[in-house]
C-alpha cells in the first residue's frame, strides 16, 4: 500500500476467567504452540512494521523469554503490562507506541484470542482503513438478533442483513484513535464511565467517527471458553 506505515497492538492482558483453567488462555497449547503464537505469527508475517504485546503484568518475563525470543518475533519492540478493562490495555499499547516515538500512521488492533487472523483480512483491514481511516473487521450475523428489556422479553428485531458479528482486528489513523482514547481516559477520571466493549465504539462515542466495516471470516473466532479450544484444533488440524 502507498508507504504508510502500520503497527499493531496484540492484546493479551485478560484473565480469561470463561476458560475455566488456571493457565492463562493466551498461554494454553494448541498444537504445541501457545495460543498468543498464532496472532503473533500473522502480524510477523504481514507488513506491520512494529508490535506492541499487552500481556499481565506478572507475565512480562515470560512471554519476552518464552514467546518473544522462542519464536523470533522480530516485529515485537515491546512487551508491556495491560489495564482492568480492555480499553484500559488499549490505552497502554497505543501510550507504547507514542513513548517509544515508533510514529504508526496507522494502527492494528487485535485480540490475542483470536489466532485465525490471516493475511487475507489483514489487507482487507488495510485497503479499508486508506480509505476510510477507521475500519472494524466482522461477519454478518447468521442468526436473527434480538434486543431485549432487563425482565428478558423481546422489545426490538433488528433487520438481519444489517448486523455484523464484531471481530478484531480494528484498523485507525493512529493520530485519530490516540486522540479519541486520550479523551476517554480523561472522562473516566473525571468520573465519566461509558461502558466499552470496542474500539470503533471510542470513535463512534468521543469523536462521532463513522467507522467502516470489513469483511472479517467466520473462522476468526475468539478463544473464550473450552469449547472454542476444541474447535480451534480442529481448524488447525484441517490447516
Ligand atoms: O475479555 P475479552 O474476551 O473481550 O478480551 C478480548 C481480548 O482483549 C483478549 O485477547 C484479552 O486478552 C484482551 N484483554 C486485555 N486486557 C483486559 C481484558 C482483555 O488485553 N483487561
Amino acid at each position: 500500500m502507498g508507504g504508510k506505515k502500520y503497527a499493531a497492538i496484540i492484546l493479551s492482558a485478560g484473565r480469561g476467567n470463561r476458560m475455566k483453567s488456571k493457565i492463562p488462555k493466551q498461554y494454553l497449547k494448541l498444537r504445541g504452540r501457545p495460543l498468543i503464537y498464532y496472532a503473533l505469527h500473522a502480524f510477523q508475517k504481514s507488513q506491520v512494521e512494529d508490535i506492541i504485546l499487552v500481556t499481565g503484568k506478572e507475565d512480562v518475563e515470560y512471554c519476552q523469554k518464552k514467546i518473544i525470543k522462542t519464536y523470533g518475533f522480530s516485529k515485537v519492540k515491546a512487551v508491556v503490562p495491560g489495564g482492568k478493562e480492555r480499553y484500559h490495555s488499549v490505552f497502554c499499547g497505543l501510550s507504547e507506541l507514542e513513548r517509544m516515538h515508533l510514529k504508526p500512521d496507522y494502527v492494528m488492533i487485535h485480540d490475542g484470542a483470536r489466532p485465525f487472523v490471516d493475511q487475507e483480512i489483514i489487507m482487507r483491514c488495510i485497503k479499508a482503513a486508506e480509505l476510510d481511516q477507521a475500519c472494524v473487521a466482522g461477519m454478518p450475523v447468521k442468526d436473527t438478533i434480538k434486543i431485549a428489556d432487563h425482565d428478558q422479553f423481546a422489545i426490538e428485531t433488528p433487520e438481519r442483513s444489517l448486523v455484523w458479528q464484531v471481530q478484531t482486528p480494528q484498523v485507525f489513523l493512529f493520530s485519530l484513535i490516540f486522540e479519541a482514547y486520550q479523551k476517554l481516559m480523561e472522562q473516566e477520571k473525571q468520573g465519566i464511565h461509558i461502558s466499552v466493549t470496542d474500539d470503533a465504539m471510542v470513535l463512534e462515542t468521543i469523536l462521532s467517527k463513522k467507522v467502516r466495516m470489513v469483511e472479517g471470516a467466520y473462522k476468526n473466532i475468539k478463544i473464550t471458553t473450552p469449547e472454542d479450544l476444541q474447535v480451534a484444533e480442529i481448524f488447525l488440524k484441517n490447516s
